[in-house]
C-alpha cells in the first residue's frame, strides 16, 4: 500500500514547486516497522515543510515519541497549494514523509499550533487525510485529533475540530496520553467518549466537547460549564519542572532542502519572567527553568556531531538572560569554532551586555545584530514593561558598531495601548540615533556603509496577558500610523519595513475569538483560504466575506475594550496566572509602572508557581569539562 502510494506521489513531484518538501528520506529521520509498534502518531505541522522543520518543539516531540519502543512518530506537513491541487486531482491522501503512509491510518494526528494563521491549513490537512473536520462526527475508526503549542491556550476558535487540546509542556504529558490511548485500545476500543474521558483526567488535556458555553444578550460569554462528570471547570497546564531531567533530541532530522532556520538548536531555558505585557509566550510559560551549562555544552557537542550543522543556536525566549551566559556561550563558541561552527543567539536583549554576548559568540561570521526595543519612547516602554532606557538603546548601538557590526535591525510594535504620535516619532528617531552613533564611532566615511532596518509590527492583544483587556487599533488607524512613522525616516541608509495591518487584524480575531469564530474559519477555508500567514496567499477580503457569511462580527472581538469582569473564551484554559494579578498589572501599565523580573528580584505573586508547585530554576555558573559532568545544584 505504502509503496503504491509512494509511486503515485513521486509522479506528482515534477509538477510542483519545491518537491523536496514531500520526499522525506532525511538524515536522522526515524523509520520504524509499523508492525512492531503499538501506537502510531502523525505529527502534522499545519504549515510548509520549511517552517515546520524549523520548529524546535516539533523536533522535541518527535524524539519523545520515537524514543518509546512501542510507538512511532512520523511527520506530515500542509502541502503547498500546487501540491494540494495535484493531490486532490489524483485522489492522494495526506501522507507521512517517513513511510508514505496515509495520515488517516495513524492512531493519533497531532497538530502543533504556533500561529493562528495556520488554522485553515489544519482544516486542509484533516480534509486531505479523509478525517471528518468536526470532532463530533469522528468514530472509533478515526484517529484521535489533538493539538498543542501556544495557541492551545485559546483554542476555542478551533474547538469543534479538535478532540483534545494539550496545554503546556509536552514532554511528559505526551507519554500519559499515549499510555491512556493504549489502555483504552487494549480494553477493546469500544467507546470514543470513554477515551476522551480518560484523556480529560490528565493534567494539561482539554476536551472541548465536554464543555458547553452560553452567552449574554450583548454577545459576551456568560458561562463555560463542563458537561461531563468529573471534568475540571478549569484545565491546568502541564509543566516540566526540571529541564535537565527531560530527554532532549541531539539527533534531529536534518532537512535535504533549505528551511527557515537551518541550524542545530539547543534550548537553554524555558519561560521568561521579564513581564513584557504584550508577550503571550512569556505569560504562558512561566517561571524560568534553565538547563545546566554542563548539559547545554554536552547537548551542543552531540548535536553538532550528529548533524554536521555549521551553525548552532542557543534558543529560549531571551538567551542573553541565561545565567552566566557570557562564559557559557563564550566557551562553547571557542570550542566549536575549531570545527567551523558558528554559535548564535537568536533573540537579543537591548543593552551593551547583550551585544557583548553576541560578539563573544560570533567568532566565525559577524552578521547584523537585532535589537528589539519594541516601544519607541521611554514612556511607552514603561507601559509595556520593556525595562529598557534610552541610554540602554544608545549603549547597545554603540557597542554593536564598536564590535564590528555594520547592520542593525530594530524591532518595534505599533498600536500599543496608550500610544500617541509622539511615541511613533520616537520609533523613527531610533533609526537616526543609530546613524549618529555610527558616525561618532566609525567616522563619516565608514558610517556610510551602515545599514539600519526599522521593522514595525501591529500590536495584537493576546489572551492571558495584562493586555487581554485592550482593543487592537482599527485597520485604518494602523495604516495611518505606519505612514506617519515613514514621514520621519529621512535617510536612505534606513530601511523601513512594516507588517500588513490586515493580517494582524485577522490574527487578533483568531487570538481573541471564541467558539463562534469556528464558523468563520470553516467558511474562509471553504472559500479557499490557505497559508494565511504567507503574504502571497493572505486575502483579507476573503476573510471579511467569510466572517459576514458566518455571522461573525470582527470588530466585536478585536476593537472592543473589555471590562475586568468579562468572562473570556480562554478563562477555563489556565497557564496558572491569577486574574487579579493580570488586572493589577494592567492597572500598573496604564499608570506606566514597571515590574521587576522575579527570577532575580522578589516574587510578584502572579500565581503560577503556587498553582503548579514549581519554582524559577536558575543554574549557577560551574561550567565544567566533559569528564567532570557533575550537574550543579539549582538555586531558586
Ligand atoms: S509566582 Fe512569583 S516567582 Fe513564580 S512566576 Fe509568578 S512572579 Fe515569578
Amino acid at each position: 500500500m505504502a509503496e503504491a502510494l509512494r509511486d503515485r506521489i513521486e509522479r506528482l513531484l515534477p509538477r510542483v514547486s519545491k518537491p523536496a518538501r514531500y520526499t522525506g528520506g532525511e538524515w536522522n529521520a526515524v523509520v520504524k516497522d509499523h508492525s512492531k509498534v503499538d501506537l502510531k502518531v502523525a505529527w502534522t505541522f499545519p504549515d510548509a515543510y520549511e517552517v515546520g522543520m524549523s520548529h524546535l518543539g516539533s523536533l522535541i516531540m518527535y524524539h519523545q515519541i520515537n524514543r518509546r519502543a512501542d510507538a512511532c512518530c512520523e511527520r506530515a506537513y500542509a502541502p503547498w497549494t500546487d501540491m494540494e491541487a495535484a493531490m486532490r486531482a489524483e485522489g492522494i491522501p495526506l501522507f507521512t514523509l517517513e513511510s508514505w503512509t496515509p495520515v488517516s491510518e495513524f492512531d493519533i494526528i497531532a497538530f502543533p499550533l504556533l500561529y493562528e494563521l495556520t488554522y485553515t491549513n489544519l482544516l486542509t490537512c484533516l480534509d486531505l487525510a479523509g478525517v471528518p473536520l468536526f470532532a463530533a462526527e469522528r468514530t472509533e475508526a478515526h484517529p484521535l485529533v489533538i493539538a498543542g503549542g501556544p495557541c492551545a491556550f485559546n483554542c476555542e476558535p478551533l474547538a469543534p475540530f479538535l478532540d483534545v487540546a494539550v496545554l503546556g509542556d509536552g514532554e511528559e504529558v505526551i507519554h500519559q496520553i499515549l499510555d491512556a490511548y493504549k489502555a483504552w485500545r487494549d480494553g477493546g476500543r469500544k467507546d470514543r467518549r470513554e477515551l476522551l474521558r480518560r484523556l480529560a483526567s490528565i493534567t494539561g488535556c482539554y476536551v472541548p466537547g465536554f464543555y458547553a458555553v452560553t452567552y449574554n444578550p450583548d454577545g459576551t460569554i456568560k458561562e463555560y460549564r463542563p458537561t461531563e462528570p468529573g471534568v475540571p471547570a478549569v484545565v491546568d497546564r502541564a509543566t516540566v519542572k526540571d529541564l535537565d531531567a527531560i530527554d532532549f533530541p541531539t539527533r534531529p532530522v536534518v532537512p535535504n532542502t533549505q528551511i527557515v532556520f537551518d541550524r542545530a538548536q539547543v534550548e537553554v531555558f524555558r519561560g521568561c519572567t521579564r513581564g513584557c505585557r504584550f508577550c503571550h509566550a512569556g505569560y504562558i510559560s512561566r517561571p524560568v527553568r534553565e538547563r545546566s551549562p554542563e548539559l547545554v555544552q554536552k547537548l551542543a557537542r552531540e548535536m553538532v556531531r550528529n548533524t554536521g550543522y555549521s551553525e548552532l543556536s542557543l534558543v529560549s525566549l531571551s538567551t542573553a538572560d541565561y545565567t552566566d551566559v557570557q562564559s557559557t556561550v563564550g566557551r562553547l563558541s571557542d570550542e566549536l569554532q575549531c570545527q567551523g561552527v558558528n554559535v548564535t543567539l537568536p533573540s537579543t536583549r537591548v543593552d551593551a551586555f547583550s551585544v557583548a554576548v553576541a560578539d563573544a559568540v560570533s567568532k566565525v561570521r559577524k552578521g547584523s545584530i537585532t535589537l528589539a526595543p519594541e516601544g519607541g519612547s521611554a514612556r511607552i516602554r514603561r507601559v509595556i514593561n520593556k525595562t529598557v532606557s534610552d541610554r540602554d538603546i544608545r549603549d547597545a548601538m554603540r557597542a554593536a558598531f564598536r564590535s564590528g557590526y555594520r547592520a542593525v535591525k530594530l524591532y518595534f510594535i505599533l498600536g500599543l495601548p496608550t500610544e500617541t504620535d509622539a511615541d511613533l516619532e520616537a520609533i523613527a528617531e531610533k533609526g537616526h540615533w543609530a546613524l549618529e552613533i555610527a558616525e561618532e564611532e566609525l567616522g563619516r566615511q565608514e558610517a556610510r556603509k551602515v545599514r539600519v532596518t526599522i521593522s514595525v509590527s501591529v500590536f495584537v492583544p493576546k489572551p492571558h496577558t495584562p493586555f487581554q483587556f485592550e482593543p487592537q487599533v482599527t485597520l485604518a488607524e494602523a495604516r495611518r500610523r505606519q505612514q506617519y512613522i515613514k514621514r520621519f525616516l529621512k535617510d536612505r541608509r534606513i530601511e523601513y519595513k512594516y507588517h500588513e495591518a490586515d493580517v494582524s487584524h485577522i490574527e487578533a480575531l483568531l487570538s481573541l475569538g471564541d467558539r463562534r469564530v469556528a464558523n468563520a474559519i470553516l467558511r474562509a477555508w471553504q472559500m479557499g483560504a490557505r497559508f494565511d500567514g504567507w503574504n502571497e496567499h493572505f486575502d483579507y477580503n476573503l476573510w471579511l466575506r467569510a466572517c459576514e457569511e458566518a455571522g461573525v462580527d470582527i470588530a466585536f472581538y478585536t476593537y472592543r475594550k473589555k471590562g475586568y469582569g468579562e468572562r473570556f473564551a480562554w478563562d477555563h484554559l489556565s497557564p496558572g496566572l491569577s486574574r487579579e494579578w493580570l488586572i493589577d498589572d494592567h492597572r500598573r501599565a496604564m499608570a506606566e509602572v514597571e515590574v521587576e523580573d522575579c527570577r532575580w528580584e522578589n516574587c510578584d505573586l502572579c500565581g503560577v508557581c503556587m498553582s503548579y508547585n514549581v519554582l524559577p530554576t536558575l543554574k549557577p555558573a560551574g561550567f565544567v569539562g566533559e569528564d567532570e559532568l557533575a550537574v550543579t545544584d539549582s538555586a531558586g
